[in-house]
């Protein structure tokens, strides 16, 4: 996740509005794609709220970065809409309103984070208005909005507005990336080919990431190759890590897989039926 936004100079930009000395009070993130770009208003949420950041963004390691990842940390609130429409009404500004009053639980900070902000009713909007003219000094506003126009004047004039349409739509999906690679190298260790394949159906038809999957075991294939090559009795293995596909595979075996996954990328791209793909994936490797 980090990754990700780091390579985006546009949004250096914005979170460098967010650095220890003037954390703004009041933002709103306009995005055509709504949903779609539901990560970042999080993932300023982090680097807000984290203890370890730097210029790139937040540590994602500390446990602030860790409870906001995982929707559990009581500093970092997402106001409940309601019905079909997901209208934000008045009465839950208003308890916000009381609730932003109370100093933070663990955090530096309380953030409050409104997912559907054009669905705040113009009752809820004008109750708004009144936290935002004095807000608590440790009370954050972030409002994800489709829609600026539907966003009274007087609230956008309190605020500081992002267009962040550019996000890359795939963005949303590779969050757990590093993850969800690091246990599929588990269980092509663990020889456990069920397993294996229950995480590649995660991979749900994405393209990118399948290339990325191919790409991290092809190097972590390759290394352990090399590490068998040069390791002999005077110079015993480095690292655990490095040596965990060497431990587990001959140097046949390794040549072999790495030239399995050469000939997946290939076929990935001449846009080989994605499931069938996946399938020959699996039972090549095992
Ligand atoms: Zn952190």
């Amino acid at each position: 996740m980090f990754d990700r936004y780091a390579e985006n100079e546009r949004i250096q930009k914005i979170i460098r509005n967010f650095g220890e000395k003037s954390i703004p009070q009041s933002t709103i993130l306009y995005s055509l794609f709504g949903n779609e770009t539901e990560e970042f208003p999080k993932f300023l949420a982090q680097y807000i709220q984290c203890n370890n950041k730097n210029d790139a963004g937040p540590c994602l390691k500390c446990i602030n970065c860790k409870k906001i990842e995982n929707g559990t940390h009581p500093d970092v609130v997402y106001p409940k809409s309601s019905g079909a429409t997901k209208i934000y009404g008045i009465q839950t500004v208003r308890d916000i309103r009381l609730d932003s009053f109370i100093l933070p639980n663990e955090a530096k900070y309380k953030v409050y984070i409104f997912l559907d902000a054009q669905n705040l009713s113009t009752a809820a909007q004008n109750a708004l208005l009144k936290i935002l003219e004095e807000p608590p000094s440790k009370s954050i506003f972030l409002f994800l909005c489709n829609n600026l126009s539907l966003i009274l004047p007087t609230v956008r004039s309190r605020s500081q507005i992002y267009d962040i349409s550019f996000f890359n739509l795939h963005q949303k999906k590779h969050n757990n990336n590093d993850d969800l690679i690091k246990k599929l190298k588990k269980s092509l260790i663990c020889k456990d080919e069920y397993r294996f394949a229950t995480i590649t159906s995660e991979l749900n038809g994405d393209k990118f990431l399948f290339k990325k999957v191919i790409f991290e075991l092809i190097s972590a294939i390759r290394k352990s190759i090399e590490l068998k090559l040069v390791t002999t009795k005077n110079s015993p293995v480095i690292s655990a890590e490095l040596s965990d596909f060497s431990d587990a595979f001959a140097l046949l075996e390794l040549v072999n897989m790495a030239d399995t996954l050469n000939d997946v990328n290939y076929m990935l791209e001449k846009n080989v039926n994605f499931n069938l793909l996946l399938t020959y994936f699996v039972s090549s490797l095992f």
